[in-house]
């Protein structure tokens, strides 16, 4: 009998994170303020993340970092999570290549982010804080988090695009399920909300308006603390979990990868599955390739622009170095909803640009195509995120059929989408579209990034 499923005893489970920023060539570029143009520091970002992320923020020394015992054991409620050989969808292709994907959606919340909710709650918990807040758009990050925020004791007060919480209220009553207060952005109940609103009455949010409410809230809160999903890289090395358990696995199935893939929106799963594999390339010789599979409809990795931009639409973050599209950039409204997001983290801006991953961008169509075949084959619904790098996975071993290499393709499925099965019914109806920008409307939106 061949073996589909490879799991780790507890025992077993990675005990450190890896930051790849240890093992760099070329470090990421420090954050900087917009009026000083100076490099911020753990103390600039402290008053609004806790402080611990903000060490392992800029922390480009230590290449592993101990997880906290107490998210250990949070850990074991859910990880590991399955490492999975896809053989029907193999079968399904006629491909030579060997597919398997690391399985995220297993899980409480059903993706990824709770790898590192959690020890963002926990921190918070460690330094005194007793409020948490953050913005959410479709509601997987502000799900986690208030999942999270319940098992470590805090309130979390969570801003949610209100054109979002109105098309998926199924979310909103997830995270209230948990215990988060739960406000659709933008509000009356902030500054910043009040302003918008009164600018236009009828603005149906943004991640934008719903960071600017958040980060208010943690400002002007005593022991509140804003939390952030993606983009940053000490999310990315919280994710890291996933490729540090996928390492052992992959070599508990005798295999190692030749291709890594999965789907962008700010790079935290990406960086997850993707780091601890590439930390082999950078001191083993490995020749693994990586591959981040955006959407079509904003391709900051594959037609975006390397520069200093605000993280938010209104401007209120510090300046990142990164890939992006401009952050008066405004997606389509594509399904992948944590996709749609202009800019890409720190760390992976940096790796592109030294030519050690790439980007590839997909339309909207063939993601639910490659999605339905997954769903027919594995049995699985994926979330419309995660059928990006389904359809990235499906070109590479579509290529292997025609070279008959039998490559080892690894992919990260992020989340299920069982709670995005409006969106399944819409292309099952043929109600969807293809969203490819021109490069004109590139052009103008790359204005907004700073000079
Ligand atoms: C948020 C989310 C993503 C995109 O975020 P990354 O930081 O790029 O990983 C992808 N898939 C799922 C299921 C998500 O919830």
């Amino acid at each position: 009998m061949k073996q589909k499923k490879f799991i780790l005893q507890e025992s077993e489970l990675p005990t450190a994170w890896y930051n790849i920023q240890a093992d760099m060539p070329n470090k990421p570029l420090p954050p900087i303020h917009p009026a000083t143009k100076q490099p911020l520091g753990v103390d600039d970002l402290a008053h609004i993340f806790p402080r611990e992320c903000c060490v392992q923020e800029l922390d480009q020394e230590h290449d592993f970092i101990p997880i906290p015992e107490e998210v250990q054991e949070k850990y074991k409620y859910y990880r590991s999570t399955p490492l999975v050989r896809a053989y029907a969808l193999e079968e399904a292709l006629g491909t030579p290549a060997h597919i398997y994907f690391k399985n995220e959606s297993v899980n409480p919340l059903g993706s990824h982010k709770i790898n590192s909710a959690l020890p963002q709650c926990y921190y918070a918990k460690q330094e005194g804080t007793t409020n948490v807040t953050t913005e959410t758009g479709a509601g997987q990050w502000g799900a986690a988090l208030s999942y999270a925020a319940s098992v470590f004791g805090l309130e979390a007060a969570v801003y949610q695009v209100k054109i979002s919480m109105q098309q998926k209220p199924y979310r909103s009553s997830i995270m209230r399920t948990f215990g988060a207060a739960v406000t659709g952005s933008p509000s009356m109940s902030t500054r910043a909300g009040k302003d918008i609103i009164t600018r236009d009455p009828r603005h149906p949010g943004s991640l934008g308006t719903a960071i600017s409410e958040a980060v208010e809230l943690a400002t002007t809160t005593p022991g509140c603390k804003y939390t952030l999903g993606s983009v940053l890289n000490h999310v990315a090395i919280h994710q890291s979990i996933i490729g540090l358990e996928a390492e052992k696995q992959m070599a508990m199935a005798g295999e190692y990868p030749d291709v890594v893939i999965a789907c962008f929106g700010g790079g935290s799963n990406f960086g997850g599955i993707a780091f601890p594999f590439m930390r082999h390339n950078l001191k083993d010789g490995k020749t693994t390739e990586f591959i981040a599979a955006e959407p079509e409809s904003c391709p900051k990795l594959t037609r975006g622009k390397f520069a200093y931009d605000f993280g938010d639409e209104a401007g209120y973050t510090p300046l990142l170095p990164m890939y992006t599209l401009g952050h008066g950039f405004k997606p389509a409204n594509i399904h992948a909803g944590g996709l749609r997001y202009h800019g890409a983290g720190m760390i992976i801006s940096q790796l592109i640009k030294d030519g050690l991953m790439h980007g590839v961008d997909i339309p909207q169509l063939e993601t639910f195509e490659a999605g339905l075949l997954f769903a027919r084959t594995e049995g699985i619904i994926p979330a419309p995120e995660s059928s990006h790098a389904i359809a990235a996975a499906i070109r590479e071993a579509e290529k292997c059929k025609q070279t008959g290499e039998e490559k080892v393709i690894l992919f990260n499925l992020s989340g299920h989408g069982l709670i995005d099965m409006t969106a399944y019914e819409q292309y099952l109806n043929g109600d969807l579209i293809n969203y490819k920008i021109s490069d004109e409307d590139i052009e103008k939106n790359l204005k907004s990034v700073p000079q």
